[in-house]
């Protein structure tokens, strides 16, 4: 096309055409999109200065492709991670250095009741007017931004339903590729639950204490023991009950924990009876030794836990309880039974005089 068109070496020229891309004799498809009737020809004018790479059409359409395909992939990246960011369920939200916020997730979206589209481009101190929080978050702007790193501070925070909740709010800097700041990302954990959890199991745990000091001063023998009958707790009295053998392994294993129950009591079956009925207590009248005792089995827990308390019914004070409990279970009885007699009584006499007056009607009407 140029008349000034030099001489250029075919060394000179292939050397060219990389520039457009064209590496290999197939790929000259001289389609005279830039003016030049071969591929060759252009590569000249691209070395006599007269033209430049850009103006090759098909190196532009590859270059517009392969930006494309780019813009896709980073849309696509862009999606992934909010979508990662999203699916967390504590309150995210991250910020340009002074403080406007670029992007968050659903659970922040929440915590304000407001859109991620109304959110952008605002700043967190908008949303509060705890002025505590708003010193707190300048004041960790400033540190952070001289050392960067993470923060963690906990703070009473009101949510969207303007419930106050304690927060640990976690700030960090985050980076560009050559370590500058790029701004700051923000998590909100509310420790209220745990925290109450944390109370819940607190008085748990007393309330067991309490319990297990309680059952040890029971006048009455008591014991848990496991699937397997092994011991878990018992109390003094059940040491006592069982006599010196127990009382002497007690002295170095208080409790008798783990003791095999079978070897230290002769009717330990009834405990693997109530295991397996799945019943919830049981009761039975037993003697050991020249002693009556009343065993009352109950489950702790379905298939795996077990407990009793046994009574000396020998033991006259326990025997009172136990006979004033017993008598008054037979009055309760004899008195629904009675109840029922004259329940019936009184039914019989009523239709008896119902019949009565049938009859002496029907004798009057005759008569008249
Ligand atoms: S536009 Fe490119 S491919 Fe087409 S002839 Fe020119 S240099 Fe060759």
């Amino acid at each position: 096309m140029s008349n000034k068109v030099k001489k250029h070496t075919a060394n000179e020229i292939k050397q060219a055409l990389t520039y457009i891309e064209i590496f290999k004799p197939e790929d000259e498809i001289d389609c005279k999109g830039c003016g030049y009737d071969t591929c060759k020809e252009f590569a000249q004018a691209m070395l006599n200065g007269e033209t430049r790479p850009s103006q090759c059409v098909v190196l532009s359409k590859k270059i517009i492709d392969k930006l494309k395909r780019k813009e896709k992939l980073l849309r696509e990246n862009i999606f992934f991670h909010q979508e990662i960011i999203d699916s967390i369920p504590v309150p995210i939200v991250y910020e340009e250095p002074h403080g406007t916020i670029l992007g968050c997730n659903k659970a922040f979206e929440e915590l304000l009741g407001s859109s991620k589209e109304k959110i952008k481009f605002t700043k967190i101190d908008h949303y509060t007017s705890n002025e505590k929080f708003i010193e707190v978050l300048k004041s960790m702007n400033k540190s952070l931004l001289k050392n960067p790193g993470k923060q963690i501070v906990e703070i009473d925070l009101n949510t969207s339903g303007n419930e106050a909740r304690t927060i640990e709010f976690h700030r960090s800097t985050f980076s560009s590729r050559v370590g500058e700041i790029n701004g700051f990302v923000s998590a909100f954990f509310d420790i209220d639950d745990r925290e109450n959890q944390r109370k819940e199991l607190e008085k748990a745990k007393e309330l067991s204490e309490l319990s297990s000091k309680l059952l040890k001063l029971m006048p009455s023998g008591f014991v848990i023991v496991d699937k397997d009958l092994k011991v878990i707790d018992s109390n003094k009295s059940f040491v006592e009950m069982i006599g010196d053998d127990a009382k002497l392994i007690n002295e170095i294993n208080p409790g008798l924990k783990g003791a095999a129950l079978s070897k230290l009591l002769s009717f330990s079956e009834l405990f693997s009876q109530l295991l397996e009925s799945g019943e919830k207590t049981f009761s039975k009248d037993v003697i050991i030794g020249n002693k009556l005792f009343k065993v009352s089995l109950f489950l702790i827990q379905k298939n795996t836990i077990v407990g009793a308390i046994i009574k000396d019914l020998t033991d006259p004070e326990v025997n009172t309880t136990e006979i004033v409990e017993r008598a008054e279970m037979v009055i309760k009885e004899n008195l629904d039974t009675v109840q029922q007699i004259a329940y019936l009584l009184g039914e019989n006499a009523s239709k008896t005089e119902n019949v009565l007056s049938s009859i002496i009607n029907i004798y009057k009407s005759k008569n008249e």
